[in-house]
C-alpha cells in the first residue's frame, strides 16, 4: 500500500465553549466570531453564563465568514453541594421555551445576587463598589451578565494596592470562603437537561476536572483518581440526561483527555471541548486553540446533533 506522506489532512476544528461582554469575557460576540474565523474554526458555540443574548450579532458575524454558529449558554448547577457548570446547545429562539424560561430565572436571580453582593460589600467597608462601577467593568451597559470578575475588576479598580491580586479578591472577598460571598440559586443537572431536552437542546458537563478536583493538590491529580472520582459522577450525571462532557479543555493533560474520552464512552456521552475563552479576563487562552495546543475535531458537533431530542 502506498504511503500518502504528507497528505495527512488535520480535519476542521471547532470550540465549543466561549465568553462575550454579554456575561464575563471582554470581547464582543461579533469580535468572537471573526476570532473564530481567524483561527480556522468551521464551528463555534457562545456560550455566555444564563444568557443568549449576544447570539444575533454573533451569530451575522460567523456567517458573514462561513463559519457554524451554535446557539448556546453556560449554566451554574447545583450537584451534591458543589456548583457544576453545565453548558447547553442548539437553544431554540422561543422565549416561552423551559430552557429559554429557566435561563431569565437564573439571570433574575443573578441581578438579585448582584444586589445583594453590593450591599454586604458596603456593610464590609467597600462603600466605593456601586452597581454602576461594576458596569463600568462590562462595558456600561443596561444589558448582560454581571457576574464576580466584574466585581473583582471594579474592586481592583477602586482599592488599587488594596488586593495583591484578583485573586486574593476571590479568596479574601467574592470566592466560597470569602467575606462577601452570596450563593445564586441552583437548578439540578437533571432540571436543566429536562428543560434543554423539552426544547430540542442538549446538556454538556464543562470542565469537569475543574470542578471535581479544584481542591486536589496537582502531584495527586493522577489518572488513577480522576478515574475513581469522575466515572461515577458521568454515569449517575448521563442517567440525568446529561448528553456530553467537556473532554478537551486548556487545562487538561492530554493523558487526562484521552481518559475522559474513554470514560464519556463507557457512559455514554458524547465527548466534547472547548476553550472557555473569556478575552482578557483569562488571559493565556486564544479563541480555538486555547494556551495553543487545543483540537477538538469538528465531527463532535455532528455527534452533539445526533443526540438532539
Ligand atoms: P458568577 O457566575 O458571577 O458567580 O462568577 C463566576 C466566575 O467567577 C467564574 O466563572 C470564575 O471566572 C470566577 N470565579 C469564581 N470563583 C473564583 C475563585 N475562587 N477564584 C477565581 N475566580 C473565581
Ligand atoms: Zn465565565
Ligand atoms: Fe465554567
Ligand atoms: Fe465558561
Amino acid at each position: 500500500m502506498r504511503r500518502r506522506a504528507g497528505s495527512v489532512r488535520s480535519g476542521a476544528v471547532i470550540d465549543l465553549h466561549c465568553h462575550s461582554t454579554c456575561s464575563d469575557g471582554t470581547d464582543s460576540p461579533a469580535t468572537i466570531a471573526r476570532l473564530a474565523a481567524d483561527a480556522g474554526l468551521s464551528g463555534i458555540a457562545l456560550t455566555d453564563h444564563d444568557t443568549l443574548e449576544g447570539f444575533d450579532e454573533f451569530a451575522a458575524g460567523c456567517a458573514a465568514r462561513g463559519v457554524r454558529a451554535v446557539r448556546g449558554a453556560e449554566i451554574s448547577c447545583l450537584d451534591e453541594g458543589r456548583s457544576t457548570h453545565v453548558l447547553c446547545y442548539f437553544v431554540s429562539d422561543d422565549p416561552s421555551s423551559a430552557l429559554c424560561t429557566l435561563l431569565a430565572t437564573l439571570h433574575g436571580d443573578r441581578d438579585r445576587r448582584n444586589e445583594l453582593l453590593v450591599a454586604r460589600l458596603h456593610e464590609l467597608g467597600y462603600d466605593r463598589v456601586t452597581l454602576d462601577e461594576v458596569r463600568r467593568e462590562a462595558g456600561g451597559t443596561e444589558e448582560g451578565s454581571l457576574g464576580r470578575p466584574h466585581f473583582a475588576s471594579a474592586i481592583d479598580r477602586l482599592y488599587p494596592g488594596r488586593f495583591e491580586s484578583r485573586q486574593a479578591i476571590f479568596d479574601g472577598l467574592l470566592g466560597t470562603g470569602g467575606g462577601a460571598y452570596i450563593q445564586k440559586a441552583r437548578v439540578s443537572v437533571a432540571e436543566a437537561s429536562a428543560a434543554a431536552a423539552a426544547d430540542g437542546a442538549v446538556t454538556v458537563l464543562a470542565h469537569p476536572l475543574i470542578t471535581v478536583l479544584s481542591s486536589l493538590p496537582d502531584d495527586q491529580r493522577t489518572l488513577d483518581v480522576v478515574e475513581a472520582r469522575i466515572a461515577p459522577l458521568l454515569s449517575r450525571l448521563a442517567d440525568d440526561g446529561l448528553v456530553g462532557v467537556e473532554c478537551w479543555y486548556p487545562r487538561h493533560g492530554e493523558a487526562e483527555t484521552e481518559l475522559l474520552r474513554r470514560l464519556a464512552s463507557e457512559s455514554g456521552l458524547v465527548a466534547t471541548g472547548g476553550s472557555d475563552y473569556h478575552g482578557a479576563n483569562k488571559p493565556g487562552l486564544s479563541v480555538g486553540t486555547g494556551t495553543g495546543s487545543l483540537r477538538v475535531p469538528d465531527d463532535v458537533l455532528d455527534a452533539l446533533e445526533a443526540r438532539r431530542p
